[in-house]
């Protein structure tokens, strides 16, 4: 039990008290067969909530921003190009790492509150008749405007175009918390980071690599050395690493996918989108709307809520943390002030829940935004009363 209130950023995420002990343990050497005991059943885990049927895990001390580092340095050489839309922050900081490492990227531009153009996306490639366009980026959850993009979709406009491509998805937000099909979608390389769906402390960039993805890696020049996928294959091959291993944050994903799947992926993307619904309905008791422009594209880990004209949603996340203690995302890039964030993903109850929704009304209050105290809160306990317990909660 702690004194600290549940967070409603959009990662790190809500640890718990079972992962919170798993990564706390004495040193281990990374390269006794105890090691090994732990980190196999990790990467086992991995394939798993990824659906990976073949290739490889890699998981690096690093970020989530460490592992689009290394996904494109592993696999592409200066000068090659890329296709990717930018309709939010995470899709335009991919972008702009690909084009400090030397990438030229053909950039769809898209307004923020969309999701990844499918048509455009296939017309590029058809457009591309020389296969200049070495691997396709889509951010499959748009963190920044809480925005699902079709990843499934995109390899269909892939395959349409009949263009060999890789296909690269940020799954930074959405693994583990949404259903992910890697093998379903023909994902060449999938980055997940540990501090959001795995519930762990931030520290671990994984990603799943495709067979394709492997050979390309035998060719491309862009420079690397600690994110050198062939360091880790042949170290993992011997069961080690190259380098130290933040060992505690294995062990800590191990207990992870122990409770992901103890409580059933499909049960945990269930609870997700739950809260997601219940999330929305408050949203719109306030008279607000998610910034997510239609029902498709809304995300079930993260909403991104529009604030009325005249308001700032920057105010709402400063008073929350001042006053309140809790925490909530601030609008970020383009929709800075005009959004606030309230992620619901990783551990959470509808009690915890319901708690982040009371916070964000007592703030619209106290800033004499005008709704209603209770409006937001009734809707959503309508909504979980109505739509089934959340399954976490028997696993507490
Ligand atoms: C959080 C996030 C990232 C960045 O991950 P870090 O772990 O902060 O480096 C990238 N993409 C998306 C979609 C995210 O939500």
């Amino acid at each position: 039990m702690s004194a600290q209130n549940p967070v409603f950023i959009p990662g790190p995420t809500n640890i718990p008290e079972e992962i919170r002990k798993a990564c706390d343990m004495p040193t281990m050497d990374h390269r006794s067969p105890a090691f090994a005991r732990l980190f196999k059943p990790a990467v086992a885990g991995v394939k798993r909530v990824l659906n990976m049927a073949e290739g490889e895990v890699i998981i690096l001390p690093s970020t989530g921003t460490g592992g689009w580092e290394a996904a494109i340095s592993n696999t592409l050489s200066p000068g090659d190009t890329v296709l990717a839309a930018r309709f939010g922050m995470f899709s335009h900081r991919w972008i702009d790492l690909c084009q400090r490492h030397g990438l030229n990227v053909q950039i769809i531009e898209t307004p923020w509150g969309q999701g990844a153009p499918l048509e455009a996306i296939e017309a590029a490639l058809r457009a591309d008749t020389a296969n200049e366009i070495k691997a396709v980026l889509a951010t499959h959850n748009e963190t920044a405007t809480g925005v699902r993009s079709d990843i499934g979709g995109i390899r269909r406009a892939m395959d349409g175009a009949s263009h060999p491509a890789m296909l690269f998805a940020d799954g930074v937000s959405s693994i583990g918390s949404m259903p992910f099909d890697m093998a379903g979608w023909g994902v060449d390389i999938a980055v997940a980071g540990s501090q959001k769906g795995f519930m762990l402390p931030a520290g671990l960039a994984i990603l799943g690599v495709s067979p394709k993805a492997l050979s390309a890696m035998e060719h491309a020049t862009l420079p690397r050395t600690f994110f050198d996928f062939r360091d880790m294959i042949k170290a993992y091959a011997a069961g080690g690493y190259p380098y130290t291993p933040a060992v505690g944050l294995i062990s800590g994903l191990a207990k992870s996918i122990e409770m992901l799947e103890d409580e059933g992926l499909e049960n945990v993307y269930a609870r997700h989108a739950r809260f997601a619904e219940a999330t929305r309905r408050a949203v719109a008791a306030w008279g607000m709307r998610p910034c997510a422009a239609s029902p498709e594209l809304y995300s079930e880990t993260v909403t991104a809520v529009v604030v009325p004209e005249g308001c700032n949603g920057t105010d709402l996340v400063q008073l929350a943390a001042s006053k309140y203690g809790m925490a909530f995302g601030v609008g970020l890039g383009e929709v800075a002030g005009k959004v606030f964030r309230i992620g619901h993903l990783g551990m959470l109850t509808d009690a915890m829940l319901l708690s982040g929704l009371a916070v964000a009304e007592m703030c619209m209050a106290d800033l004499g935004w005008d709704v209603r105290l209770g409006s937001g809160v009734a809707a959503a306990q309508d909504y979980l009363r109505s739509s089934g317990a959340a399954t976490i909660a028997e696993a507490a």
